[in-house]
């Protein structure tokens, strides 16, 4: 059988984000898990977001000889929470509350874009 984190990256690599809902008591998770994290159920539904999301926070990172980067974590359409980065945004641009899409590239990562306003 294949483990939760297993069945995720394989969807990556589909280029897929996929999360999981509890049949039990209807919420979702992220990251995949063997039970609901609220109640305790096994019983998980695995479903493939839209990628559609709102920057919840976002931290800077300077590091000697490299451009800026940041961390983020971004709340889902579907009801979850990620952390990810927001790519092609210079430091000096407000991300906080801003609509961001998942974009997957070749190495199965999920990094986020701005959408255009
Ligand atoms: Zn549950």
């Amino acid at each position: 059988m294949d483990s939760p984190h297993h069945r995720y990256l394989s969807g990556l690599q589909q280029r897929e984000l996929r999360y999981q809902r509890c049949s039990a008591c209807a919420r979702t998770q992220f990251y995949p898990r063997t039970l609901c994290r609220h109640c305790g159920s096994a019983e998980l539904d695995w479903l493939t977001s839209s990628g559609d999301g709102v920057v919840y926070s976002v931290t800077w990172l300077y590091a000697k000889d490299t451009p800026p980067s940041n961390i983020a974590l971004i709340d889902v359409a579907e009801g979850f929470r990620m952390m990810s980065t927001v790519t092609g945004v210079p430091t000096d641009v407000p991300l906080i509350g801003r609509a961001v899409r998942a974009a997957i590239a070749d190495d199965a990562v999920v990094r986020f874009e701005l959408v255009a306003p």
